[in-house]
């Protein structure tokens, strides 16, 4: 049997809070029979009262990118002019749904350090008044970057057009949800902030985008893109539209027992305490986030540069086989550039980033960079001794984009 390894702070698939696994371990229900349904309605309005939202979100089986490509084979017809804000990876993936779906793509595109401009966003919609969606990645991980999610949406919203949001590796680890920023089809994942295994793609659609989907001629039905085939799976009697994945529904569960129980509020600044003491070890090693300015860095993955005559994949074994901490290499374009470490679920842990700090000081001592470990620990722990930050809030001001 394959071991994980002591530290695994990555940044998704994230290591499952034990309560979860141990939830995996329930017994199989029927998918027909009463107790199911119930446990499954209960399932979605839990979900539903961590998004916040007023209509009730769907659950499709598969990982989150199954819920982002439904969402935009649902969503978006070949009638409509998609807006792809484009800041990093998966917000440059996005726009090859959004053209197979859509009639026609225009991008708005920054490098890949720093984050979407609400003014730009503006610009484009006053220049394109035929703009019907937005697609949008909150937290680009690659990137390890946050876009301004409740400015967007709001311009949007004015606009008359619909906002898809990639919230995978933000919702749950910040306060994020699609109400509150104006996002009409949110797509969050069970296996990230919540801590729960990979499987489930969480999505938040409001009253407005289920009218659009169902006005959409081209939306899928009878299909494991379809978001139509699961409006009415949450409602007493109604068939499931397949087998459901009971293990995950039960490891879901938990993990939003555990959200609930603990308090979202309380989650978002043990996220927000890890990150903040994972950057001051960071600093005091002497290395640079991948984001331009701190203020676009999002609380749930730091992201920073490997230093000149370090390969990656050297630091991220040595950092591995030496001292048990497991980081994600870059992805896409940071690929080679940086190594990220996940403060999701159960790696958000303040703590955690001492852990990291010190393994990562150790590291590159081994690799024959500079940097003084036990200074860098000792930073880390100034960082937990300070005020708690305020939880992060899902907005990023225009101001705090500029900022350096
Ligand atoms: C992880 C991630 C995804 C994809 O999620 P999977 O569960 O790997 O399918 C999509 N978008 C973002 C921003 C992510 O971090």
């Amino acid at each position: 049997m394959p071991v994980a390894p002591p530290f695994m702070l990555t940044t998704g698939p994230v290591t499952a809070y034990p309560a979860v696994l141990n939830a995996m371990a329930r017994p199989v229900l029927y998918d027909g029979h009463p107790a199911f349904q119930q446990f499954y309605r209960d399932v979605v309005g839990k979900v539903r009262q961590a998004m916040r939202s007023a209509a009730l979100p769907v659950i499709l089986q598969g990982d989150a990118l199954l819920g982002l490509e439904a969402a935009a084979a649902s969503l978006i017809g070949r009638r409509d002019v998609v807006l792809n804000l484009v800041s990093g990876v998966y917000g440059k993936g996005y726009g090859n749904w959004a053209r197979r779906h859509g009639g026609e793509v225009i991008e708005l595109e920054v490098p890949y350090d720093e984050a979407i401009d609400a003014e730009a966003v503006r610009r484009a919609l006053l220049d394109r008044p035929d703009i019907t969606i937005i697609a949008v990645c909150h937290h680009d991980t690659p990137s390890g970057t946050l876009n301004p999610l409740a400015e967007i949406g709001l311009l949007a919203r004015e606009h008359g057009a619909f906002v898809i949001a990639d919230a995978v590796s933000s919702f749950g680890g910040m306060d994020v949800h699609p109400d509150a920023a104006h996002v009409d089809v949110f797509v969050a994942s069970a296996a990230k902030c919540l801590g729960a295994t990979p499987g489930l793609t969480l999505i938040g659609i409001n009253d407005r985008a289920w009218a659009r989907i169902k006005a959409n001629p081209d939306a899928p039905r009878v299909s494991f893109l379809s978001l139509l085939d699961w409006e009415l799976a949450s409602e007493p009697g109604r068939p499931f539209p397949v087998t459901p994945s009971l293990a995950e529904f039960h490891g879901l569960d938990a993990a939003l027992d555990l959200y609930l129980a603990e308090g979202p509020e309380k989650v978002w600044q043990r996220h927000a305490r890890t990150a903040a003491a994972t950057r001051a070890g960071l600093a005091a090693l002497g290395l640079r986030l991948w984001p331009k300015s701190e203020a676009i860095a999002a609380p749930s993955a730091s992201v920073f540069r490997v230093p000149d005559g370090i390969e990656d994949k050297a630091l991220r074994d040595t950092l591995l086989d030496r001292y048990g901490v497991l980081v994600s290499l870059g992805r896409g374009f940071t690929a080679g550039k940086v190594l990220r470490i996940g403060h999701m679920g159960p790696g958000a842990e303040p703590l955690l980033a001492v852990t990291a700090i010190a393994a990562l000081g150790a590291a590159l001592r081994r690799l024959g960079a500079k940097g003084d470990a036990g200074v860098a620990v000792d930073a880390a722990l100034a960082s937990l001794d300070g005020p708690s930050p305020a939880a992060v809030v899902h907005d990023v001001s225009r101001e705090a984009v500029h900022a350096d």
